[in-house]
């Protein structure tokens, strides 16, 4: 059972990195506040005494509301069965969403200790229930064929998640099963662990090494007491090294040693939890985890997740190879007669093709993106288009200093709430985030959620400039937002929120990212930090131009992730040889050479928590193609399409599955065409353009 849906930023395994700063300009407009029925926790400051006083009331609400199932007597019905397992639901959410979410953000270490050993106090509980017969057994016997359809699917929707869980199963084989699950959140804690421990370095002789790479960069690299400069594996030194270091060797050694992180711990790690994972799906009659993995999702099963691979591969390698084309004409500049491209120079020539061919430099468009105005454009953005109005409420207290409390209302109506927690800080997690910290039930319970990023804060001198791909990631992750609050006016607390399938979340938020795109919705925020002047449409049209080539070799990177981690999955573990799957996958999807001695799959993260779902994010990509082809494009800002969108998609939640949802809003299922015209945008951009 997925109780906690922590939503997890689209990165990919290797992708280019995207970066984002604001003016002073706090709404005077005062929020009206929660009802009284739902008081901010936080107006009482609680310390780690008062939070877990509150988690473990809720976990004895939820064990209340678990044992009053089990004593009814007489015939199942909504009443003495459902409404009594959505509130043990609705319990164990709320203090699972909230412990971790405290783990990751909290200053005080202690508390953030606590709240991890509540984490897992809560999720054992989470398992114990999806693995109790008593309750699965009341369930099933419901009858709710004379229910509305939202509980019809509720129901349906909780008895597939109790059978995946193995409920049905001897008690011999629930214990197992179990011991399993154990064991695997164990594994994949060690594989993540691994990866993030694993720091390595290189040392170069001198800045004249760095030489392509931004002044502000080299500054900030200087050489050791031995005279050498180091460079490390974190994506912050390592991606601009890849991307602009003329020096090959410096590039060339700094990939092996990003090749080689958790190798090779992560070898034996991956390899107990393909044992573990093959385990589970075999005693729950399923021939592979992909198989198993998938039951629960819009994929549905193995097959598709290899048809979807192959079906993505035919339509993004003839853009890819015109890419690779440039791509290769480039490095003939320099190494004339060269046939092949390995993996690491993909970011370098990738950069050069920009520059030369597209006339367009990625700094170009940062004085535009001052912190405070994308903010504000961005939550004005948010508001026009599904009619919304946010009020700060200024100076509520919360787990930080600087993170700020926004009220959410419709129609003067107050309809949720969110915190924005945007800047650095010693110890706080360090990517993009939304956490759902409460599932809204309509009549009892406003949703809740924050949004957790790590862009510059800006400050009385530095107007803390974005890079425009931070400014996309800010819109992606605000989309994950608004759809957690506009889905959070359902029946029952089981069905609120973003959808149950694991493999729709992403696309609402990727459909969002094309809104920022739009000379029309940049022309509304993106000025001049110091002229003021709106960002020209034609640097945008040249931008947008630049950014769509190497959109094919992106996919078809991504397809080889797909593949990967598909693969490694679906067959036993005993057949497969990791570093030939991975090194096949790369020559087979993306035309790049892999350098030797690597091995990437020690550090392929996904492969812990996605393991076979990696599929996932171009799946979504499809989707939200598509549905972008279903506004128009000169006037992303129309209510009409907006208003549509919201009610079809956003505002049921998981009370439909994400199929209906698509087909409901499209006429039709999801098909490539979308997705296929925005992958070749480049050529006819250049076309129309030249
Ligand atoms: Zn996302």
């Amino acid at each position: 059972m997925n109780l906690a849906r922590v939503l997890h930023p689209f990165t990919g395994f290797l992708t280019s990195a995207v970066a984002c700063v604001l003016m002073a300009s706090a709404p005077a407009v005062r929020g009206q506040g929660l009802p009284a029925s739902q008081p901010s926790i936080w107006a009482t400051k609680p310390d780690v005494t008062a939070f877990e006083k509150m988690e473990n009331e809720r976990l004895a609400a939820a064990q209340r509301a678990i044992d009053q199932i089990v004593a009814a007597k007489g015939g199942r019905t909504i009443e003495n069965t459902l409404v009594p397992f959505d509130e043990a639901t609705r319990q164990l959410n709320a203090t699972i969403e909230f412990s971790s979410f405290m783990q990751q953000v909290h200053p005080d270490a202690t508390f953030r200790d606590r709240a991890t050993a509540m984490t897992t106090k809560a999720s054992a509980a989470a398992t114990a229930l999806s693995l109790n017969r008593e309750v699965y057994q009341a369930l099933s016997s419901l009858d709710v064929s004379k229910s509305d359809p939202a509980t019809r699917y509720y129901v349906q929707r909780q008895l597939l998640e109790f059978r995946l869980a193995g409920v049905d199963k001897d008690d011999a084989t629930r214990a197992h099963l179990r011991e399993l699950n154990d064991k695997l959140t164990n594994e994949q804690s060690a594989f993540d662990r691994n990866i993030s421990d694993d720091q390595r370095s290189i040392a170069v002789d001198s800045a004249r090494d760095l030489e392509g790479l931004p002044q502000d960069y080299i500054d900030s690299h200087k050489p050791g007491a031995d005279g050498k400069i180091r460079i490390t594996t974190d994506y912050p030194d390592a991606l601009p090294v890849f991307t602009f270091a003329k020096n090959e060797s410096v590039r060339k050694q700094l990939w092996v040693a990003f090749g080689n992180r958790a190798y090779p711990k992560n070898r034996d790690v991956l390899l107990e939890m393909m044992r573990a994972r093959q385990e589970i799906a075999t005693i729950l009659g399923y021939s592979s985890w992909a198989d198993y993995n998938a039951a629960d999702k819009m994929i549905g099963n193995g097959q598709n997740i290899a048809n979807f691979i192959r079906q993505v591969n035919e339509a993004a390698r003839p853009l890819a190879q015109r890419e690779f084309a440039m791509l290769l004409a480039e490095k003939n500049k320099t190494s004339p007669g060269a046939k092949e491209i390995f993996d690491f120079e993909n970011y370098y020539l990738r950069e050069l093709v920009q520059r030369s061919g597209y006339n367009f430099d990625s700094t170009s468009v940062r004085p535009y993106f001052a912190y405070d105005r994308v903010k504000q454009g961005i939550l004005d953005t948010a508001q026009k288009l599904f009619g919304l109005t946010f009020n700060q409420e200024v100076g509520a207290p919360a787990w930080a200093p600087d993170v700020e409390t926004w009220d959410v209302s419709e129609n003067g109506k107050m309809i949720g709430r969110f915190y924005l927690d945007m800047h650095p800080r010693p110890n706080k997690f360090s990517h993009a985030q939304m956490s759902p910290l409460l599932e809204g039930i309509r009549g009892k319970q406003l949703p809740e959620a924050a949004l957790v990023c790590n862009f510059a804060a800006p400050t009385a001198t530095d107007p803390g400039l974005m890079d425009y791909g931070d400014v996309v990631t800010f819109f992606h992750e605000f989309g994950h937002l608004v759809h957690q609050i506009l889905s959070g006016k359902q029946q029952w607390s089981g069905v609120s929120g973003i959808s149950m399938e694991a493999d729709f979340g992403e696309a609402p938020s990727q459909m969002l990212e094309e809104w920022m795109r739009s000379p029309q919705v940049l022309a509304t925020f993106a000025r001049h930090y110091k002229t003021g002047e709106t960002i020209p449409a034609e640097l945008v049209a040249r931008m947008n131009r630049a950014s769509a080539f190497g959109r094919a070799s992106w996919v078809s990177a991504q397809d080889s992730y797909s593949a990967i981690s598909y693969e490694i999955y679906s067959r036993k573990p005993q057949d497969v040889d990791l570093d030939a799957v991975t090194d096949g996958a790369t020559r087979q999807y993306t035309l790049l050479t892999p350098l030797p001695g690597t091995h990437m799959f020690a550090s392929f993260g996904h492969l812990g928590g996605y393991s076979s779902a990696y599929y996932t994010y171009l799946w979504d990509k499809v989707i939200a193609e598509d549905f972008v082809s279903q506004f128009d494009a000169t006037n992303l800002l129309a209510p009409g399409p907006a208003a549509r969108y919201r009610r079809i998609v956003l505002e049921p939640g998981g009370s439909q599955s994400a199929n209906d949802l698509v087909k409901n809003f499209l006429g039709r299922a999801q098909n490539t065409s979308a997705f296929q015209k925005w992958m070749g945008e480049e050529f006819e951009g250049k076309q129309s353009g030249n």
